[in-house]
């Protein structure tokens, strides 16, 4: 196999950090219970615990899509509705994951320029129809940091969390990128989650330096009972638990989930310096995490295609660029020499 250069199309491009492999291979000296009865799923929990300075309970699944899902439908009835963003990943590219596991829990999405909830449009959702006929809203989920880079601060969630006691709403959080979050802020987990009264997390391990796998975190555990049985009958319990959770334990103990997030965010900074005052391109969102997305002529977009660089454009309308934990900066250094030129040559073609 040959390796290839960089490239930024998505963050889950990038293998496994050596803080999560290290423990894995650790977790991979001999036998160990299974089904999550094993010390690395309890030092895992532990550890999670430590990092939020709470007492709450964490499951460790595959993945986003079934942490999202899963978190969701323990919130909800069949009958009951989620309010959440139009750019919202559970809406956008779970295939209908969060409806199908909550038998038919709808989503309500309300139309937002950055791909963020305001208290009004939660409202607006909540409060426009309260009969019979219309799916009872029960929960909102906000993405954080959303799926265009930008972060919700700290008082942007309270006051969302203070709306949704109002409404007798819960409070869930697609953190897929959480880390980011922490990073970009510069605050504590725990300041932004319970303590700005988030029910629920989904706390993502794989777009921050592991293999695979997610925590779900519940700070309320009323609000957990019988989750165990929903993660196994939906395929989500790994019978060998000890190689889902090792990988946490070597994240959170050493500190790797918060520099790989910096680092991350680093890079996105750098990309999006370097590419300021460039004719004809422009960041779309403001950038507050591992996100860069530019608006740009397709002319440029082209070469850079043509220059071999991958990146999606299906979403948030421009070219998203994703940094990594390990994403070299003199890649991104090249990459902004790229679009310099082909911006350069549009500029003197006109
Ligand atoms: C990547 C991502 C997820 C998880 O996706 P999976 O492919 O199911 O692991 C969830 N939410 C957001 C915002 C994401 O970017």
């Amino acid at each position: 196999m040959t390796i290839e250069p960089q490239q930024f199309a998505s963050d889950n491009y990038a293998g496994i950090c050596p803080e999560a492999w290290e423990a894995m291979a650790l977790a991979n000296a001999g036998h160990a219970r299974a089904y999550g009865e094993d010390g690395w799923t309890l030092r895992a929990a532990d550890a999670l615990r430590t990092l939020f300075e709470a007492d709450c309970e964490s499951f460790f699944v595959f993945n986003g899509t079934a942490a999202n899902s899963l978190a969701l439908a323990a919130l909800c009835q069949s009958y009951h509705s989620v309010i959440c963003s139009a750019a919202a990943h559970v809406e956008t590219d779970e295939c209908g994951a969060p409806e199908f596991f909550s038998n038919g829990s709808k989503l309500l999405v309300a139309q937002s320029e950055d791909g963020k909830l305001t208290p009004d449009a939660i409202r607006a959702l909540a409060t426009g129809r309260s009969d019979i006929h219309f799916p009872k809203p029960r929960v909102v989920t906000i993405t954080q940091p959303t799926e265009t880079g930008c972060v919700y601060s700290i008082e942007e969630i309270r006051a969302i969390s203070a709306l949704c006691r109002e409404l007798g709403l819960k409070l869930h959080m697609d953190g897929a990128r959480f880390a980011h979050a922490c990073a970009s802020l510069d605050c504590s987990p725990a300041e932004l989650t319970w303590k700005a009264g988030v029910d629920v997390l989904c706390f993502g391990g794989t777009k921050n330096g592991m293999a695979v796998g997610e925590a779900v975190l519940f700070f309320d555990h009323a609000l957990a009972a019988e989750f165990d049985y929903r993660c196994k009958q939906a395929g989500q319990l790994a019978s060998k638990m000890r190689f889902l959770a090792a990988p946490w334990v070597g994240m959170l103990e050493s500190g790797a989930w918060l520099r790989n997030a910096e680092h991350g965010n680093r890079c996105a900074r750098r990309l999006a310096e370097g590419i300021a005052y460039l004719p004809g391109v422009e960041p779309m969102f403001p950038v507050q995490s591992n996100a860069v997305f530019l608006s740009a002529p397709d002319a440029i977009l082209e070469g850079l295609r043509q220059r071999g660089w991958r990146f999606y454009t299906f979403i948030g309308g421009g070219a998203r660029f994703m940094f990594a934990w390990d994403t070299d900066p003199a890649r991104v250094d090249a990459l902004v020499e790229d679009i310099r030129v082909e911006a350069q040559m549009l500029y003197e073609a006109a």
